[in-house]
């Protein structure tokens, strides 16, 4: 059924404005023990971050959700992340898939087992992206981490493991291509093919790195990597994707597509929909349209964690407006693009 609630609420967005988002992209933690040279969240200091309890008054009063996207720092930080995977099982009857990231540095036990508890919530689809920036010198370089790229490695071979008995159970690598590694992907590719024989290239999910003053802390950063030498590399991994029959690499395929247009152009392939069909929440409960917004619209410990009271307001409503006459800077991320293309499913396809 969640699929099809999904399918239906992405429908309806070709026709109409939806009253309620169905996506919530939460940041639930900023700790992260990463040293990543495109992103500055690392160096934050997290103060008054949500606890359990406010997600879980969060989660019940906001039943709506059918696609939750938890992101960090890094979330398997959290000791009570599959609980807050629970608190919107709980209460969003109609959740269809949980996403979320991980840069393999918690011990993979600690990863497993994490995995292994929300694998048993039986949510209809788990979908882990591992972070993998490049080959084992330059991601341990990006990373800031020795040996980064070996974890990495690791975490991919016990998810393939903990598919075998869990078909709920998607992964992919994470490829953020960035000014330091934009040319690197074919190698970094072959590096992962001697230890994974049998990757491909739909197990890898690409992005451009964004930047971002209130979420990545990297406002002005030189990191962006366009044009048309990046535009090239992008199309020559999408001429190695295969057609699949599952959605979310199906999905991947027509964002990658998009995506080298970006590159290319520097202008957003779609509609921006954020604040109508999803949202970002960072740790502390203040509500943004997205990850590269810093339009703050409220905060939930206000709105007694009432998510409509906050998208009702003079603040959020004159940020839609913004939003749907273009007032957002081009983007392309992972965060907003799926619900863009599923709400113009025609426009995607071509
Ligand atoms: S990109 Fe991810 S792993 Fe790297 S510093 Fe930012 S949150 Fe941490």
């Amino acid at each position: 059924m969640g699929i099809l609630n999904l399918g239906a609420s992405a429908l309806a967005s070709n026709f109409k404005s939806l009253s309620r988002p169905y996506k919530l992209n939460f940041a639930v933690t900023y700790r992260c023990q990463s040293r990543c040279i495109t992103c500055n969240i690392w160096q934050m200091k997290p103060e008054k971050e949500l606890t359990l309890s406010e997600i879980e008054a969060f989660a019940k009063k906001n039943r709506f959700f059918k696609w939750i996207e938890l992101t960090g720092g890094e979330p398997f930080l959290r000791d009570d992340l599959a609980d807050i995977v629970k608190a919107f099982r709980d209460s969003s009857k109609d959740l269809y898939m949980v996403t979320l990231p991980t840069n393999s540095l918690c011990s993979i036990e600690r990863i497993k087992s994490t995995v292994r508890t929300m694998l048993d919530l039986k949510i209809p689809k788990l979908v882990i992206t591992v972070s993998l920036d490049g080959y084992k010198e330059l991601h341990d370089r990006m990373r800031g981490i020795p040996n980064n790229f070996e974890k990495a490695i690791a975490v991919f071979k016990m998810l393939k493991e903990m598919r075998k008995e869990h078909s709920n159970l998607d992964f992919v690598f994470g490829y953020t291509m960035s000014r330091y590694n934009k040319g690197a992907f074919e190698k970094t590719f072959q590096e992962v093919k001697n230890a994974i024989p049998d990757v491909t290239y739909n197990d890898f999910h690409i992005n451009l790195a964004q930047s971002s003053e209130n979420y990545y802390r990297n406002k002005g950063a030189d990191i962006s990597a366009y044009g048309e030498d990046v535009a090239r590399e992008l199309e020559n991994i999408l001429s190695h994707k295969r057609f699949s029959p599952n959605p979310v690499s199906f999905l991947d395929t027509l964002f990658l597509k998009k995506l080298v247009y970006f590159a290319r152009t520097g202008k957003s392939p779609m509609r921006n929909r954020s604040l109508e069909l999803s949202l970002f929440m960072d740790s502390g409960g203040n509500i943004y349209p997205s990850i590269v917004s810093n339009i703050k619209v409220g905060n939930i410990k206000d709105s007694n964690f009432d998510l409509m009271r906050i998208l009702g307001g003079d603040c959020a409503v004159k940020a839609r407006e913004s939003i749907r006459d273009g007032g957002e800077s081009p983007n392309w991320t992972s965060c907003e693009a799926y619900q863009a293309m599923l709400g113009n499913l025609l426009g995607s396809l071509f």
